[in-house]
């Protein structure tokens, strides 16, 4: 039979998937010795098993009873004696943290007749009678749903929260609150101990499904199946007087990463009352001089649990009476400053390895750390918190419709209630959008990190109308300037002062490491993750200053230059003339297109640079049908000739598409328009035969894009391979293809039979695969998709690692079986996605190529990924 109870003598902090992480903590405090209250954890499996059936499992409550026998031994009290009461605590703890989300129990055992008897045992009438109505309160709220504003109302009317109240009045306030369970549930408080304690493991278990814990989990991406484990412990008191209280401590500070303890005590109180912000804190150093032993004693702990846990831990304390407890401990949460500080400092302390210092840290961090942020020290108190959404920080106008947003001509802060596909030109013209309703997975959220955009939601204070908008006691109109600090949430009023970012100020070599723990510590990561990966880091640029900004950000090549950029601007003219089929446009841009390309392979000497022939459908550099029409037709109109641009709508009209995106582009332009690729290989090899005559060492590689059939490639490869032939002293460059189109993923062996080099276009991969176009359905359905969990992430942003990512490995297995050592790599968007950079190194692939400002996320996932094997992967 399952065994569904364990003791915490019997557990340990390994044990985490079965008794949750506070019930395994808890387990391996008790082991280490620690003062812990004795007490037990129900297992996962029972939770998941009353999830399933709706009652209790077998033999579950004979086993409870069988370790609460051991608990009374062990502190000699008695579970509901009304004379010397055992009291409990019964606390969910699953296995990821879930802060607040769901529900813990004090007090539990007292009823009428053992209230007396605990105040006389204790000399303490007041705490006696205060616990019972603390007891009644969050028993009847967690248990049966009874509205926390019922107990609330009462409290209020005898006095309110924290006043002092007289025994006489306590008793009052627990007649108050019994009447309130009652008028709810339409029966008694619960006299029986045993029957209080069955009722609160139940509705821990079942506070796994509660709405808000469901939408948690959903946004961690924390499976919905775990379920929590239920921790059963005997009470101690931090309300006894002054020589009690409770507090929370980290060994490190959270915030900066400084070494040294870090806390806060509230003397006379319960746990709750410190989160509840009642009182003011004093500091761990205050504790010292109040109650130097227990101070002492604390300290020596953490630094147990520091050296057990091999990292940051935070716990949860109390003292009743001068003897100092321990009630949790985990690893601690931490900022992204503090998670790069601690891992470089725990490396030399000799406590972990350069490897696992790696797995301490992630490429999100690194990324949230290279963001723009505000002054927070010169900045004014925050008009309200939302939720943070997407990071950055922006400054601007008020603006509530998108309309004025995409009209305005100085920085705009779009203010909605919510967004739809309708705000997308606003919301992409605006410095960032703020909303006050929906989460993290609301449409505003989801376009806005789509296009990094700043992004504050679900900012519930905001009372929206049409042209102004009040929160808390202010109201503010177009116009007024706010400031959004999307990685916190917070609103300021007017403009706060933006710092840029001084992990990005070292990456561009306007800041040195020298002195900063921050950056001292950034350095060695890179540094390792550099040594450590397998995947090489490309960038996808196509200018000059472009290509040297990724190589300052540590890009060992170019995998992606977008040559289309080239023909816009004053070129666009050259493209008309070129579809009128004028050859001599040709001639005329070959000399432009040499110097881009000189200047992209100067910055990136001596690296790889991957041009991509010309790829979007032609129609983007042309005048728009609707306007050209127009034209015509007033010069129709005035009797006059419309000239070339009559011309030039015949053209367009033929070449007009229902579905550009899947039309004439790509290699198939190049097959359709004689001479366009030729032109743009001559100019890559007499860019590069120049920089050879001039001492330098370039090393383009020409890419194909969206080819998908191998007959395509070598049709476009034997008109290069000519041109190529016939450029004098350029050095020898490669050909080879994007595979971005199903096709060529599932002919990746006869394609390899013609291309030197694969590249994943994962952005249109990702499109053809699902069939839908990325540019009509961010907007669209995605917030919903991600709702329903359909996605787990935009398929944009992380790999689908199950349809994707299968064309990807079949590309990879059979490209590299027709031509052994085929370099592959990904110019994709998802190149400098963390998850995704994890895939392409499972996946085998030779580099990964993303924006600039990716690069050294990637570098870091890229050693991350790498070194997961020899370090124990910690998150
Ligand atoms: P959460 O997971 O939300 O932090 P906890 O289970 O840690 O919830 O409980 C909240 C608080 O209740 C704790 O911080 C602690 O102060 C108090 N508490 C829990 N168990 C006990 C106990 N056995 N004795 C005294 N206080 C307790
Ligand atoms: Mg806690
Ligand atoms: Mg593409």
């Amino acid at each position: 039979m399952t065994r569904y109870v364990y003791d915490f003598v019997e557990g340990n902090k390994d044990l985490k998937d079965l008794l949750g992480g506070k019930g395994a903590n808890l387990a391996e405090m008790t082991r280490m010795g620690l003062p812990v209250p004795p007490g037990f954890t129900v297992t996962t499996d029972a939770c998941r098993e009353y999830l399933r059936t709706g009652t209790m499992p077998t033999g579950l409550l004979g086993e409870v009873e069988h370790h609460l026998r051991m608990v009374q031994n062990q502190i000699g009290k008695t579970f509901g004696d009304p004379e010397d009461p055992l009291l409990l605590s019964v606390r969910s703890g699953a296995k990821f943290s879930m802060p607040g989300m769901m529900e813990t129990i004090l007090d539990i055992g007292l009823s009428d007749t053992s209230v007396a008897g605990l105040g006389r045992q204790t000399g303490d009438e007041r705490f006696a009678w205060d616990s019972y109505r603390r007891l009644i309160q969050m028993f009847g709220k967690t248990v049966f749903d009874v509205p926390g504003e019922a107990f609330d109302d009462e409290l209020a009317a005898a006095g309110g929260i924290g006043a002092d109240l007289s025994v006489a009045q306590l008793q009052d306030l627990v007649l108050a609150y019994k009447k309130v369970f009652h008028a709810h549930t339409g029966r008694d408080f619960p006299q029986a101990s045993h029957e209080q304690l069955f009722l609160a493991i139940g509705a821990v278990f079942r506070s796994w499904n509660a709405e808000r814990a469901t939408l948690y989990r959903r946004q961690e991406r924390i499976p919905q199946d775990l379920g929590t484990a239920v921790n059963v412990m005997a009470m101690v008191f931090g309300n006894r007087g002054e020589d009690s209280g409770t507090g929370v401590a980290f060994t490190r500070d959270p915030a900066t990463g400084r070494r040294g303890v870090y806390g806060d005590y509230l003397r006379n109180a319960q746990g709750e009352d410190v989160v509840a912000g009642i009182r003011n804190t004093m500091s761990l150093a205050e504790l010292a001089t109040i109650d130097p032993a227990s101070h002492r004693q604390l300290l020596s702990i953490m630094q147990r649990l520091e050296q057990r846990y091999r990292d940051l831990c935070d716990i949860e304390f109390t003292i009743e009476n001068g003897k100092l407890w321990m009630l949790q401990t985990r690893v601690g949460k931490r900022t992204p400053a503090a998670a790069f500080v601690i891992a470089a400092q725990l490396v030399d302390e000799g406590t972990i390895t350069l490897d696992e210092a790696l797995q301490r840290v992630t490429g999100e961090q690194l990324a949230q750390l290279m963001f723009p942020s505000f002054d927070t020290a010169a900045a004014p108190e925050p008009l309200t918190t939302g939720v943070p959404a997407s990071p950055g920080a922006a400054v601007g106008m008020i603006v509530f419709d998108s309309d004025a947003a995409a009209a305005a001509t100085e920085p705009v802060i779009l203010v909605r209630r919510e967004t739809n596909p309708d705000d997308l030109p606003g919301m992409i013209a605006a410095q960032g959008i703020l909303t006050s309703r929906g989460g993290k997975t609301s449409h505003a959220a989801v376009v806005a990190r789509g296009m990094g955009k700043t992004c504050v939601c679900g900012a519930e204070q905001l009372v929206i109308d049409e042209d102004s908008v009040t929160v808390a006691g202010r109201t503010l109109h177009a116009g007024d300037v706010i400031s959004l600090d999307g990685t916190t949430g917070k609103v300021y009023p007017g403009a706060v002062a933006v710092r840029p970012s001084r992990v990005v100020r070292y990456f561009e070599g306007e800041l040195t490491a020298h002195g900063d723990p921050l950056l001292a510590a950034v350095e060695r990561l890179m540094i390792h993750a550099d040594h450590t990966a397998r995947l090489a880091v490309h960038a996808n640029a196509d200018t000059g200053a472009d290509a040297a900004r990724a190589r300052r950000f540590g890009a060992t090549g170019v995998g992606l230059c977008r040559t289309e950029h080239m023909f816009l601007g004053d070129r666009r003219v050259l493209i008309e003339r070129l579809i009128l089929g004028d050859d001599g446009a040709l001639a005329e841009l070959l000399p432009l297109q040499r110097a881009d390309f000189e200047e992209l392979f100067t910055a990136m000497d001596g690296m790889p640079v991957t041009v991509r022939l010309i790829d979007p459908p032609l129609h983007e550099f042309l005048p728009p049908l609707e306007e050209l029409t127009a034209r015509v037709a007033r010069a129709e109109a005035l009797g006059q000739d419309p000239g070339r641009d009559g011309t030039l709508l015949t053209a367009v009209r033929r070449m007009h598409e229902q579905n550009p995106m899947l039309g004439l582009r790509g290699v198939r332009l190049g097959l359709v328009i004689p001479g366009l690729f030729a032109m743009q290989v001559r100019a890559i090899a007499e860019a590069a035969a120049a920089q050879v005559a001039a001492g330098g060492d370039p090393r383009p590689e020409i890419m194909v894009p969206l080819v998908g059939a191998v007959q395509e490639l070598e049709t476009v490869r034997a008109e290069a391979e000519a041109v190529l032939a016939s450029v004098l002293g350029a050095p020898p460059i490669r050909i080879g293809t994007m595979i971005e189109v199903p096709r060529a993923a599932l002919t990746a062996g006869q394609i390899a039979g013609a291309a030197e080099f694969f590249s994943f276009g994962t952005n249109d991969l990702t499109q053809m695969t699902w069939g839908f176009s990325r540019d009509d359905v961010e907007g669209a359905f995605f917030g919903r998709y991600l709702q329903l969990g359909i996605f787990a992430a935009s398929p944009f942003e992380t790999i689908d690692s199950d349809g994707v990512g299968e064309l990807v490995r079949i590309a990879v297995e059979r490209g590299r079986a027709s031509r052994p050592g085929l370099t592959v790599g990904v110019c994709g968007e998802h190149g400098g996605d963390p998850a995704s950079v994890r895939f392409f190194h499972d996946t085998g692939l030779d580099y990964v190529s993303c924006s600039p400002f990716r690069v050294p996320i990637a570098r870091l996932e890229a050693g991350r990924a790498a070194s997961a094997a020899a370090g124990s992967d910690s998150r």
